[in-house]
């Protein structure tokens, strides 16, 4: 934890044109921004000018295809072409449902796919049929010359208004199938072919429908709308001038701001309405990401196709909770939000196992890119994970070393880092502190002898991949958002109804998304950050002062959270001065300087209006793991209770309250034993972890860490001495024998 927060800021202390010129010295361009450099590429792809271009309009039967298609022509001055009608029974000289009743369905798609393929048109509106999807020559025939415009209309909506219209010519009904699943069956059709998505809300009418599409294809060609900025800078650089818009692909590949600042839209978030949350409440975790995620990246930077198999890849078979990020209820108005269904057991995957594959879409194609990191904490393995998962021609590309202390780690995290073994992604031990690794990371990005090196010998260049990239903070939105939406669906709230969200919270990361989930119209009160004995952050929200002096780190056994700068604070920070970067900047520059700032009464009161906070003592997250066990049979880990102390201290019960538990219990199993007051507590993490099987425990196991423990446990790690050019040796090697040669 400690490792990310600090690796972001010396990335802000390092010259961010240096590794611009390593960049641009492997690239043989100014790289002035990775999305102009993706975009070219991306464009010389893809389909016409919008101009020429039609505009296809995609859903399932009775989605209001041809009259949105109708209204849609209208409203551009585009001729409609409805397939149906204009197309299959001009060509066919009979109705569509003749068609189908005399050849069948396999024969009809055929032929209607045939008939598609050999029709053009340009400049219009065209209103395809619910199977022209299912159809894939037809399909990338039209979309050739074309935008597909999904309608993702509720399945309840379409039952009802096919039965109201008495429709009884769709391929498959034939065979006796029921609608439902034909529609389940058809999702995935048109989840492959979309350059849109338009979210129906359930009853939108066709109008309604009309204005989200046209909204959608503005937001669409208005590719240079949604930029970042710099939470430092103000809209206008040095000497005046504009500063470059930067993208999400620029914020992405870069981080850190160059000013030192964190990058925040500077639209702030998309809203989602009312009926639009109701929608997702019916859908997988998946589906929610994809729907929400959709509103928050431009479609030009991920396009919803690319960004669907993303989320697909990082959201599968690799949780052990097919729900990814189940919500439990523990007590009265109590309800666990469990993020440690992931490969490593914490929370950090549902962001990591997206993050990487955002981050290896967004780099440009022509540079090889090693990510380095210094960690004694969950993000090592979390990294590890998410990069080792990258897809084949990634991993070409795309690589990850983590340098971790042979000492002052626990066991568990240590076997978890060295059990992973993937080409791309590697952990070094170093006989040395944590501290050393940090600063020899460091070193290296400032070093131009080791980048030039790196760049000239194997067009390779350094990165991070820490907590305050905005591809890790996105992410996590979904899973706020997916917590209320299952309260939600399963009747603890009626839409609207508020939730507070209780936090174990370090880096303010995870607040942080909360407040953004908020942000998008998921009615959460307050987001309560809950502190262990490291209290910095509980004592900023509650006295506007963020105080250094005199604070040392303690150790504790919610070690995630012992923090002393809250790198994604400055975040929130800016948030509620309404973007004043100038107040940002001259408290951060003071913090650096006098280590302390200060608020105005002003801000802190706007401040508690979104959050509260709290801490809990040592003796208090042991006594909460006991209470909470004999009380319910259920086991949290030490960040989890640290967040239920703080929740039963501060939230008033009259509304219901989601404790986010951010890990498994066996992460910390030494910690969790002793608090359950086992009799002797085994030295071997292994033996530590089937401490815990007694029957009935709930949560289970976490499989995928046992595993990962039973498989590192008999291989030798690499070791490296605490000297720099060990290190420095460690990362060549790594370049040269894994990865990178693949090529
Ligand atoms: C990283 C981590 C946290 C802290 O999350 P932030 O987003 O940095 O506030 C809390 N708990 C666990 C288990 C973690 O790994």
């Amino acid at each position: 934890m400690i490792a990310v927060q600090r690796i972001s800021i010396f990335q802000g202390l390092l010259n961010v044109a240096k590794r611009q010129n390593v960049a641009k010295c492997c690239i043989g361009q100014s790289l002035t921004s990775y999305r102009c450099l993706y975009k070219t590429a991306w464009l010389a792809t893809s389909t016409a000018q919008p101009s020429e271009r039609n505009i296809i309009i995609m859903g399932p039967p009775g989605a209001g295809k041809t009259s949105v298609g109708r209204k849609l022509s209208k409203r551009l001055g585009m001729p409609a072409i409805d397939i149906d009608d204009d197309v299959l029974e001009k060509a066919w000289l009979m109705p569509v449902a003749k068609k189908l009743y005399q050849v069948g369905g396999e024969r009809f798609l055929e032929e209607e796919g045939q008939t598609v393929s050999d029709f053009s048109a340009s400049r219009s509106v065209i209103s395809l049929t619910g199977s022209n999807p299912l159809h894939s020559a037809a399909m990338q025939h039209l979309k050739k010359n074309g935008l597909v415009v999904y309608l993702d209309v509720d399945t309840d909506d379409i039952i009802q208004r096919l039965t109201r219209m008495k429709v009884n010519r769709i391929v498959g009904q034939e065979a006796g199938t029921p609608m439902t699943d034909i529609l389940m069956y058809r999702k995935p059709f048109y989840e492959r072919w979309l350059d849109i998505r338009v979210l129906c809300g359930k009853g939108d009418t066709i109008e309604e429908v009309t204005e989200k599409v046209l909204r959608a294809l503005n937001r669409y060609d208005d590719s240079d709308s949604e930029t970042f900025i710099s939470t430092r800078s103000s809209v206008t650089g040095v000497g005046g001038s504009e500063v470059e818009p930067k993208f999400f692909s620029d914020v992405v590949v870069e981080g850190l701001a160059p000013d030192g600042g964190l990058y925040v839209p500077k639209g702030g978030f998309p809203k989602l309405e009312p009926q639009e949350w109701k929608r997702l409440a019916k859908m997988s975790y998946p589906q929610r990401a994809c729907a929400i995620l959709e509103q928050c990246i431009h479609p030009t930077d991920v396009s919803p196709l690319e960004l669907g198999q993303m989320v697909r890849r990082a959201y599968g078979t690799n949780f052990s909770s097919e729900a990814i990020a189940p919500v439990r209820h523990l007590v009265r108005n109590q309800y666990v939000l469990e993020l440690f269904h992931g490969p490593t057991a914490s929370f950090k995957d549902l962001a990591l196992q997206l993050m990487p594959q955002l981050f290896a879409h967004c780099l440009p194609q022509m540079c090889n890119y090693l990510i380095l990191v210094a960690t004694s904490g969950d993000t090592g393995s979390a990294v590890l994970s998410g990069f080792g998962g990258l897809d084949a021609n990634a991993r070409h590309r795309v690589g990850v070393l983590v340098f971790f202390p042979e000492h002052g780690i626990s066991e568990i995290q240590k076997l978890q880092m060295t059990g992973i073994r993937e080409g791309n992604a590697r952990a070094v031990s170093v006989v040395s502190d944590f501290d050393f690794c940090q600063r020899a990371i460091k070193r290296m990005f400032g070093d131009a002898g080791v980048a030039g090196h790196l760049a000239v010998e194997y067009a390779t260049v350094l990165s991070t991949a820490n907590s305050i990239n905005w591809a890790r903070l996105l992410p996590q939105v979904v899973y706020h958002a997916s917590a209320y939406l299952d309260l939600l669906r399963d009747g603890v709230v009626a839409f609207g109804d508020p939730v507070d969200v209780c936090i174990p919270t370090g880096n303010f990361g995870n607040a942080m998304s909360a407040l953004y989930a908020k942000q998008m119209g998921v009615p959460i009160r307050k987001v309560i950050c809950a502190s262990n004995l490291n209290c910095v952050v509980a004592d900023f929200i509650n006295t506007g002062r963020y105080d250094l002096r005199g604070r040392k780190l303690m150790l504790s056994h919610s070690p995630a959270i012992d923090i002393l700068k809250s790198s994604n604070l400055e975040r929130f920070v800016h948030h509620i001065s309404d973007g004043d970067s100038g107040l940002v900047r001259d408290l951060y520059t003071c913090l650096e300087k006098r280590q302390y700032f200060e608020l105005s009464a002003e801000l802190l009161h706007k401040i508690n209006q979104d959050v509260w906070a709290g801490w809990c003592s040592e003796e208090e997250c042991l006594a909460t793991i006991r209470h909470v066990y004999s009380q319910t049979g259920y086991v949290m880990d030490t960040h989890t209770a640290v967040a239920k102390t703080v929740a039963d201290r501060l939230q008033d019960q009259s509304t219901p309250v989601v404790i986010c538990s951010t890990a498994h219990y066996g992460k910390f199993a030494p910690a969790v034993l002793r608090a359950l007051q086992r009799e002797s507590i085994p030295t071997e993490p292994l033996d530590q972890l089937q401490g815990f099987s007694l029957p009935g425990t709930v949560p289970q196991m976490h499989s995928a860490l046992l595993q990962c423990l039973r498989e590192s446990r008999s291989q030798p790690h690499r070791v490296c001495q605490a000297d720099f050019h060990a290190l420095t040796e460690e990362v060549e090697a790594m370049i040269r024998d894994s990865f990178l040669n693949v090529q």
